[in-house]
């Protein structure tokens, strides 16, 4: 058994009793444990105070020494404990609610101390509680009191048995004593010069006694790049097998059916990002590896073009494409585009969805089977087991999150070999955190708009001008145009939301006499949600009111208005979704939020976010900066680690380093077989013992 390995209850001052409290209230159970257990602050004890520039609310060191030491008996015999301090340029009082006892014997008046502590003010004057006291004649306390101090976290239950911050100290003091030369180096010499690193002992050393607070950055980046870069290696190693094990029909042609399209019906030219996307697929498709590759675009940066043209180069060798969308409607709107352009290539499109009458049905599926379709466009139905291609190269998938990776892992078993895949989303991910989740899919962006499109304006309004927001709503509809009006639904009170909707619907048909209002909600049957849809995309109603987000991607490009109720009660991206449904052509839209009087301070933080820019991968940033990385994924379904001291937000230059590192490595050996890695392959083989249990997102 190694070093860290060992029971914590065999270090020195340890023993059963503190041993129980370790592992019950901070799982330390050995020394490897306790060595990871990091400070979570650092106070400079370095720098001495007098105590004529003491002031409340601050950390300070100060030498001097105790004039006057007096126990006070409560009834109940507990105590306290008061002294005065004095350095010779001012008293200063303290106290002490516990340990009276044990204090009593141990504090000395007349020798030289140093005392530190937190100051504050009490009944005008200033005081300290609870000040840590070093004897300076002490070689050891006296060394301790001039340092950077760091302070551990602790707990009632670990104070009583004596491992407050200090006790902590005087552990992991103990066990660096003892173990700093059982601390093995992990990285190779090489990343450590390339990136400019100080060795894991040192790293592990300062981040617990740092001597400066420039060794204390240095350990801290040490130890960030390290937990990157093991998850990394991780990421690298999974796309590796990933790809080894799928194998794929490169397209090598880009041919006759691309080329006329781009040529000769292209209703547009394509925007930049659009082209540098198709460019990424382009590259991944020439290899017999499957493609597994995320387009993400805001609504309406025209990633179903990006999609149809990849179609093209898919029939251009020979192979049969499939588009899946999360809804019937989707499905249609996406039928009836791709039909569109194909029909001007002589290309049969089909459409496949649960509804379709026995007779169409059939004849849709023996097109797919007989290779007559060339696309085949689809929603679930498309994973049926009676759902089958001649020979199907490549999946394309709307609207990720709405479909497992297991469905999309049974629709890649309608080819041999598999598909090429492609996932279009318009639910951004910022940059960081697809760089620090994905290995085994490669993200593209289309972060440009079809030029002309007006952004969108959006207000934050409250109660007050909510006629002002009717009148602005009633211009709009006498222009002919429609509007949403979302209401949002809050999951513990389904019922009383549901009626508070309705409210609204009928406050709205009160107000708006002359117009239709219609509604969809959660508990709805599809069919009579998709008669209201169907009565607002054919204009017959003008206001939708809606307690659900409205059926993602759904496309009524006359509607101009979002009015979004409770605005403060959605999440970010949420908001951003939804204002997506509307500026849908080159006419102005508007997006309103409306919020109660009472909005937190992350809710006015969202609302004003939403006001200021329409960029999707902004607002995602800022999303994830509100949330934290754990909220904004829901961290167990994420695959992400808890990372210790990295945080993908604030360390993204280190994250990117480590990447780099990491994917590097695996490139020149994937196998970890150099010489020089062999502390690295160590400790890389427990690491991934350690994450087994999480899951990968795909
Ligand atoms: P997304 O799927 O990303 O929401 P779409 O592909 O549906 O976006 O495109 C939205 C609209 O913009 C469609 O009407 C499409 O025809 C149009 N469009 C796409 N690309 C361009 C372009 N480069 N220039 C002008 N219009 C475009
Ligand atoms: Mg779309």
């Amino acid at each position: 058994m190694g070093f860290w390995e060992k029971d914590i209850m065999y270090l020195k001052k340890v023993g059963p009793q503190r041993a129980q409290a370790l592992a019950k209230e901070v799982a330390i159970k050995t020394y490897g444990d306790l060595l990871h257990y990091y400070p979570r602050k650092y106070v400079d004890r370095s720098k001495v105070t007098e105590v004529r520039d003491l002031r409340p609310d601050t950390y300070a060191t100060l030498v001097g020494k105790l004039s006057h030491v007096h126990v006070m008996k409560s009834q109940r015999g507990r105590g306290r404990l008061t002294a005065t301090f004095t350095d010779g340029t001012g008293n200063l009082d303290l106290n002490w609610f516990q340990g009276v006892k044990y204090l009593e014997k141990y504090l000395k008046t007349g020798e030289e101390i140093a005392l530190f502590g937190k100051v504050s003010l009490f009944n005008r004057s200033l005081q300290m509680s609870h000040p840590e006291v070093d004897y300076l004649k002490d070689e050891n306390q006296a060394m301790s009191s001039r340092q950077i101090v760091p302070f551990y976290p602790s707990s009632d239950k670990l104070g009583r048995v004596g491992l407050d911050s200090k006790g902590f100290r005087g552990l992991t003091y103990q066990l660096l004593q003892d173990g700093a030369t059982y601390i093995q180096e992990n990285l190779p010499p090489s990343i450590i010069s390339t990136y400019k690193l100080i060795s894991r002992q040192e790293a592990i050393s300062h981040i617990h006694f740092p001597q400066s607070f420039g060794a204390l950055s240095a350990a801290r980046r040490r130890l960030k790049f390290e937990e990157f870069f093991f998850f990394q290696l991780l990421l690298a190693q999974r796309r590796g097998t990933h790809r080894a094990s799928h194998e794929a029909s490169p397209f090598k042609e880009v041919g006759h059916y691309f080329n006329t399209f781009y040529k000769e019906h292209l209703p547009f030219s394509l925007t930049g990002a659009q082209k540098r996307v198709l460019k990424e697929i382009r590259r991944d498709l020439y290899l017999p590896i499957q493609m597994n590759r995320l387009v993400q675009g805001d609504v309406g940066s025209g990633k179903t073009m990006v999609a149809f043209m990849t179609m093209l180069i898919a029939r251009d060798n020979g192979f049969q494409s499939c588009l899946m969308a999360p809804t019937e409607i989707l499905a249609e709107q996406h039928y009836k585009k791709l039909g569109n352009y194909a029909e001007k290539l002589g290309l049969k499109v089909v459409i496949l969805v649960g509804g379709q009458k026995k007779a169409v049905r059939r004849e849709v599926l023996e097109a797919m089977a007989s290779g007559e379709a060339d696309i085949a466009v689809g929603t679930h139905a498309l994973i049926e087991d009676s759902a089958q291609f001649k020979n199907l190269g490549l999946v394309v998938v709307d609207e990720q999150h709405k479909f497992g990776v297991l469905q999309r892992a049974r629709l890649w078993q309608k080819a041999d070999p598999y598909p090429h895949n492609m996932i279009m989303t318009a639910t951004p991910i910022p940059r960081t955190l697809a760089m620090t989740l994905y290995g085994d899919v490669d993200v593209s962006i289309i972060d440009e708009l079809p030029p002309g499109r007006r952004p969108i304006s959006t207000s934050w309004r409250g109660e007050s001008k909510r006629l002002q927001v009717f009148g602005f709503i009633r211009k709009e509809l006498e222009r002919g145009k429609q509007a949403y009006v979302v209401y949002p639904l809050v999951e513990e009170s389904e019922k009383l939301d549901y009626l508070a909707a309705v409210q609204c619907k009928e406050l709205l048909e009160q107000h708006f006499k002359e117009y239709r209002v219609g509604m969809v909600h959660g508990r709805m049957k599809p069919e009579d949600k998709d008669v209201e849809m169907q009565l607002f995309i054919q204009k017959k109603s003008h206001i939708l009111v809606s307690t659900t987000v409205i059926e993602v991607g759904v496309d009524v490009p006359n509607a101009t208005i979002m009015l979004i109720e409770n605005a403060e009660k959605f999440g970010l991206s949420q908001l951003h979704q939804l204002r997506g449904r509307v500026g849908r052509n080159d006419e102005q839209s508007y997006c309103i939020l409306m919020s109660g009087p009472k909005v937190s301070k992350v809710g006015k933080e969202r609302l004003q976010a939403m006001v200021d820019t329409t960029d999707g991968f902004k607002i995602a940033e800022i999303d994830l900066k509100l949330r934290g990385p754990g909220d904004f994924l829901g961290i167990r379904q994420s695959g992400l680690p808890e990372f210790q001291l990295a945080n993908i937000v604030d360390d993204q230059d280190i994250l990117r380093e480590a990447r780099k590192a990491a994917f590097e490595l695996h490139e020149q050996d994937s196998l970890l077989t150099a010489k020089e890695l062999h502390g690295l392959k160590w400790y890389f083989e427990q690491y991934k013992r350690k994450y087994a249990s999480l899951s990968t997102v795909a």
